[in-house]
């Protein structure tokens, strides 16, 4: 029986989830569900200095608003749990202790400044990157330096100290990343980096080795950016005598920015005109507010289907894919290795798509609310018309309100650019009869194909050409130059309202010509 895979996606609580991350939880999402699996939350919160309130919160209203809750999490432990390092707090330092019983990581005592002058001492010797490792440890004050006395006096007398990993000298790390292939580091490049803090504190690479190995997780898919950390990581794995168990890595191409110029940041939120991040957030220290892809008007399945594609592509010619299907196509192998451009047009083009074919019902909802909202109550019949109107127009729910106010309000002012080239003495000719043989009563219903129906007859009487006038029709009943089908917007005003509209725009406007 092969083993059951179980993936985690592990946030740190230290702000709004960036769509990135969001990205990398929908492919663990989709991987797990495609595998039969589990799909876990960790929150690796071990660094109280970054904490930000909110944030956890944050994490899951944006992973249950796009529809990919975690098996097992905080909010839903299993049976790894707790689900918060810094609830698992008192198990790490056993770890950090058994390795260094190993042979495998040391104490250090250095202080702050001797950290410093070793730095110091590096850069003038030209060292490129001064750092603290198999070499420059011969140096420092170290259980590998210090006699076993001093060592233990220095620990029985309270002295600070850190765990720091005893990387090997030389020696080639290898392993195979799904997603990169093999991946080879020379260890003399690596540092001896920190595993216990002096503040009893596990750091991220040993807290998220320990707990991935309890937790049984057999694949790691996250961010290109935690590739430099993936070397350590192997070496932890062997260091513990885990590597049977160890999961196997995947690291996800980068977000870039729209130019392709550098990678996709938080700051950029809002900056380039769209939201970074899933769901509105207020930074609880500034008062920054940065907009989300939900109060912005995205849906979830659009959004989840434009994540997937910033990096995975199912082979073929297919774009649209419910979450299902993404289940159903979605393997690591389509993933590319190069990063992708965050192209926010594309995402517009995925929310059309799935706001156009949203249920009627549904449609006709958030146009109804939105004028509620505006203090104005429109008839289910009259939203429902509107939304047929503006169905294949609109990208975002709250466009239907937006781009339908010339409906709920008589233009009081006209675009004058058009009225300058298309209003004159033809236009205003035809409209006069029109109206009159709009007051004079019509045949119910009065459909778009009967205002269009009354409108030739009306123009074929006056002897004036339609086309010719047609742009001066819709300014005086809109007060705009462009816009849907007029015929079927006359025919959701009613004879009235349209005469009405049409003999304030022969009352307001000047004929040119
Ligand atoms: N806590 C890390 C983060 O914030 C997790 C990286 C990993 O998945 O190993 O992204």
């Amino acid at each position: 029986m092969t083993k059951e895979v179980r993936v985690r996606f592990a946030p740190s609580p230290t702000g709004a989830l960036h769509i990135g991350g969001l990205r990398t939880a929908l492919y663990n999402y989709l991987f797990a569900r495609k595998m039969g699996g589990k799909f876990l939350l960790r929150i690796e919160d071990t660094d109280q200095t970054r904490f930000v309130p909110g944030a956890e919160e944050y994490i899951q209203e944006s992973l249950d608003w796009m529809g990919i809750s975690p098996d097992e999490s905080p909010w839903k432990p299993g049976d790894v749990g707790p689900y918060r390092q810094s609830e698992r707090k008192a198990s790490y330092m056993s770890y950090a202790l058994d390795l260094i019983e190993k042979g495998h990581a040391y104490y250090a005592f250095d202080t702050a400044e001797e950290l410093e002058a070793m730095r110091e001492r590096l850069t003038a010797a030209r060292v490129v990157q001064p750092q603290y490792n198999s070499i420059t440890r011969t140096q420092m004050k170290n259980s590998l330096t210090l006699s076993p006395e001093e060592v233990k006096e220095r620990l029985a007398s309270g002295d600070p100290y850190v765990i720091r990993a005893k990387l090997p000298l030389k020696e080639e790390v290898r392993f195979h990343d799904l997603i990169r292939g093999w991946v080879l580091v020379h260890s003399s490049t690596l540092d001896d980096k920190v595993l216990m803090k002096s503040d009893g504190m596990p750091t991220y690479h040993l807290a998220n080795i320990v707990d991935d190995h309890l937790m049984g997780i057999t694949h790691v898919i996250r961010g290109e950016e935690w590739l430099p950390s993936a070397p350590l990581h192997v070496l932890l794995y062997r260091f513990f005598g885990w590597e049977d168990t160890m999961p196997q890595f995947a690291h996800l191409p980068l977000l870039l920015k729209p130019d392709g110029n550098g990678k996709l940041s938080k700051r950029d939120g809002d900056k380039l005109g769209f939201p970074v991040f899933p769901l509105n957030w207020t930074d609880p220290f500034t008062g920054e507010k940065s907009s989300g892809f939900r109060e912005t008007g995205y849906l979830p399945d659009a959004l989840l289907n434009f994540l997937a594609f910033l990096g995975w592509n199912p082979g073929d010619e297919r774009e649209i894919f419910s979450l299902d299907e993404l289940i159903e196509a979605f393997s690591i192998e389509r993933i590319g290795k190069s990063g992708t451009k965050f192209d926010i047009a594309k995402a517009k083009w995925f929310n059309e798509h799935y706001l156009r074919s949203s249920a009627q019902e549904d449609l006709i909802a958030y146009l109804q609310q939105d004028a509620q909202a505006a203090g104005t109550t429109l008839s289910h019949e009259k939203a429902g018309a509107i939304v047929s109107l503006l169905r294949d127009r609109v990208t975002f729910p709250g466009d239907f309100w937006r781009d339908s106010q010339f409906i709920s309000h008589a233009p009081i002012e006209f675009d004058l650019e058009v009225a300058s080239k298309k209003w004159n003495a033809d236009a205003a000719t035809l409209l006069q009869a029109y109206a009159t043989a709009l007051e004079s009563g019509v045949a119910a219903p009065f459909d778009g194909t009967a205002a269009k129906a009354l409108l030739e007859s009306t123009a074929e009487a006056t002897g004036i050409k339609l086309g010719k006038v047609m742009q001066a029709v819709r300014l005086a009943v809109t007060g705009l130059g462009a816009g849907p089908d007029l015929m079927e917007v006359f025919a959701i005003l009613g004879p009235q309202e349209v005469a009405k509209r049409i003999r304030f725009a022969l009352d307001t406007l000047a004929i040119v010509d």
